[in-house]
């Protein structure tokens, strides 16, 4: 009778761990799709472990040059929900979602946070400014408790958990580039990538290796020389090439006007898995350390959160 009892009582338990499981929708039970690694990341960040986030984009790959391929689409087809970066960074995901022939919602984030145009184009690099993450972080939320309105409770504790974190970083970012002299905060990169971060901290904008808002583009040799003649007279310390884009052209600027080529940046990817620079926020924290050390001759470092 004992064994018996012990049986049901057994099988009654394990049939509610069963029950559990699908309600928390933990392991998968939703699915959705990201762009970039730094979408998938904010995504992650808010899911936490209720859903199975995919990520179309590898670590430390240009989204500007990337092609999509047919496991993209096996994955878009079964997806509960697409989050998409938004603008020229990923709009090969049109055709994408086309081709899937997914019905599954489009969340872009470029429409929920606030973006600069520049000579008529919108900038798409949104994420470099911290106060446009929180915004896509809220974004995300709604969204993910539409689409699993069970989970909406953990989603928004998720999300307020994380913004903190945001908003913190934010704040020490701000301070520490505050202690570089402004005079010593010029910036020129590979592609003009870093818009949104320099007007949020305080940096001037000199000029990028690939003068345009994709690496798409190619820098006429005027333009090039012009770039260098302006790194020279504002007497620029460091020009940062970007992860995911080739270096030469940066090498070859910086050696012609007399400048140092500082630490790589993370522009508009996330480094690999285990890496310092693998989340958004170790790339903000990554990017921060490299650009301080580079304004300022090594003379200034970070403590950040
Ligand atoms: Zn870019």
């Amino acid at each position: 009778m004992r064994t018996i009892l012990t049986f049901f009582i057994g099988i009654g338990l394990t049939a509610s761990l069963i029950a559990g499981c699908g309600d928390d929708g933990g392991g998968g039970g939703v699915s959705v799709v990201a762009t970039t690694p730094q979408v998938a990341d904010l995504v992650r960040n808010v899911a936490g472990d209720r859903a199975e986030v995919t990520q179309i984009l590898p670590a430390n790959a240009d989204p500007h040059e990337y092609e999509p391929t047919p496991s993209d689409a096996e994955a878009l087809a079964g997806a509960d929900l697409i989050v998409r970066s938004g603008g020229e960074v990923d709009d090969w995901l049109d055709q994408l979602v086309e081709s899937s022939g997914t019905d599954a919602p489009v969340l872009v984030l470029i429409d929920h946070v606030k973006t600069v145009t520049t000579d008529g184009d919108t900038d798409p690099h949104w994420w470099q400014d911290p106060r446009n993450a929180v915004l896509a972080v809220a974004a995300i939320r709604d969204e993910v408790d539409d689409v699993d309105p069970g989970g909406a409770g953990a989603y928004d504790a998720n999300a307020r958990r994380y913004i903190g974190e945001i908003e913190r970083l934010d704040r020490a970012i701000a301070s520490c580039i505050d202690r570089v002299p402004p005079a010593q905060r010029k910036l020129v990169t590979s592609h003009d990538a870093l818009g949104y971060y320099a007007a949020r901290y305080g940096i001037d904008v000199i000029g990028a290796a690939i003068p345009a808002l994709t690496t798409q583009a190619q820098a006429s040799a005027g333009e090039t020389s012009d770039l260098i003649a302006l790194i020279r007279s504002e007497e620029v310390n460091a020009i940062f090439p970007e992860a995911g884009v080739s270096p030469a052209l940066e090498q070859a600027i910086a050696d012609e006007a007399g400048a140092t080529v500082g630490g790589q940046l993370w522009a508009d990817t996330l480094g690999p898995e285990d890496t310092a620079a693998a989340t958004y926020l170790g790339s903000l924290r990554a990017n921060t350390r490299t650009l301080v050390e580079g304004f300022s001759a090594g003379k200034t470092a970070c403590d950040l959160p």
